[in-house]
């Protein structure tokens, strides 16, 4: 697959996260508009409603570009999906269709500066689940807390681990978080006092966008899953550990995750990324019937983390992976969600489970990166960091490496502020 040239200048740069082979889905506004689906294209955005409005496009009988989320166009399913793509595509190539590129007018309407618009949240979450299926990553977070001997527990050959996440708190790329409050108790303390998290991380995840429904009792199959699944976002799982320390047994991590979890502002679809389609690591032991993949389900992807104190001027990139260091796909995670008769909605947002590689210099959280905080990473201004401190801005980069083009996921950034006053949690 080879850079497919546009009629949009910036999008032929072999340096943008944006050329016409991407097209990623998001939702924009200008200074005196509504919130309205866009797609990047260079460092333009194409106004999606302008598009339907004039006749360009026309998914279905009704709108469905004029809103503030992708929802109701992913739920027309896979064909409007891939018919989509390639009329943008006719209508944004080089010699393709003149309806837009000739019309002056209609380009100017259409097409709005990136620099100009602000962007918001691309999907409505219906549900958001968060699993922890990076073989890396457990290895290293089970070696830290129960030995090397016992570090994957027993079921982790055998099934994709996740938990119910919190979908009222997905925010999108450029939303500051604060510090969250909680129960802490240090190991030598005997009971938990309150306070804000001492030990506040980052975790770099992919996001997988389920764009159909499934019914109420009727599984999936690792196939059926992955024809379900729209696109890809980035996704910072941002995570209190000491507060999970304490909480997390029986019943799995809460107010430890519930805090916020960040999303790129930019959803990629599975058709943009089919080209960088690869497999998931050889198998340990057999997977059950029902969660073998029928072939490549998971995608090169490359994938960095910068951490900027504040004030401190620069960026240092602190991990670089990639998402094929995934032991089970997003395809295997939802036939895996599906599998009890759980219904999976439209809109529904799984977390890949942190990314780690094998080198400390690719490990996808700070508890990794640091080791439980016992070896603290050095920033480049000579700063160090076990955990994020107050100030602390974290930005997470992904794109696929095509030849003379990349797809990109654009920034997917996080500023932490301090944890808010208290109440008096006497009134
Ligand atoms: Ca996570």
């Amino acid at each position: 697959m080879a850079l497919l040239q546009s009629w949009v200048e910036s999008a032929n740069s072999a340096e943008t996260d944006f050329p016409l082979n991407n097209l990623p889905c998001g939702v924009f506004s200008v200074s005196d508009g509504t919130p309205r689906c866009g797609v990047a294209i260079g460092d333009m955005i194409l106004d999606m409603a302008v598009l339907e409005e004039a006749g360009l496009v026309t998914p279905d009988e009704v709108a469905v570009f004029d809103m503030p989320f992708w929802n109701d166009f992913m739920e027309l399913g896979p064909k409007a999906w891939d018919a989509l793509r390639a009329r943008l595509i006719e209508l944004l190539k080089a010699d393709g269709d003149p309806a837009l590129r000739d019309d002056a007018a209609l380009r100017e309407k259409a097409l709005v500066p990136m620099a100009e618009a602000d962007l918001h949240m691309p999907l409505v979450v219906s549900e958001y689940t968060d699993f922890y299926a990076g073989r890396n990553h457990a290895t290293n977070v089970g070696t830290m807390f129960r030995g090397a001997e016992n570090a994957l527990p027993p079921n982790w050959l055998h099934i994709p681990i996740g938990y119910n996440g919190r979908a009222s708190t997905v925010v999108v790329s450029d939303t500051e978080i604060h510090r969250p409050l909680g129960q802490l108790k240090p190991p030598t303390a005997e009971v938990p006092y309150f306070g804000p998290c001492k030990r506040f991380d980052f975790e770099l995840e992919m996001g997988a966008v389920v764009g159909q429904s499934s019914e109420m009792g009727r599984p999936l199959t690792v196939s059926q899953a992955d024809d379900m699944i729209f696109g890809y976002v980035l996704l910072n799982d941002w995570s209190a550990r000491d507060i999970q320390a304490w909480e997390y047994q029986p019943l799995g991590p809460f107010q430890a995750k519930a805090t916020a979890t960040t999303i790129g502002p930019w959803i990629v679809t599975k058709a943009a990324l089919e080209p960088f389609r690869t497999s998931t690591p050889e198998r340990e032991v057999e997977l059950l019937p029902y969660l073998r993949e029928p072939g490549p389900m998971i995608y090169d992807i490359a994938l960095e983390v910068d951490l900027e104190p504040e004030h401190a001027g620069k960026p240092t990139t602190i991990t670089r992976t990639n998402f094929r260091e995934m032991y089970y796909s997003s395809a295997q995670q939802l036939a895996h969600h599906a599998v009890s008769g759980c219904a999976m909605n439209a809109g529904d947002l799984l977390g890949s489970g942190t990314i780690s590689g094998e080198t400390r210099e690719s490990r996808g959280s700070l508890l990794e990166l640091s080791w439980g905080g016992k070896e603290p990473v050095r920033l480049d201004t000579g700063e160090e960091r076990s955990f994020l401190e107050d100030g602390d801005t974290l930005t997470l980069r992904g794109w696929a490496q095509g030849d003379g083009y990349r797809i990109g996921f654009g920034a997917c950034r996080g500023k932490l502020l301090p944890a808010v006053e208290e109440p008096d949690w006497t009134k």
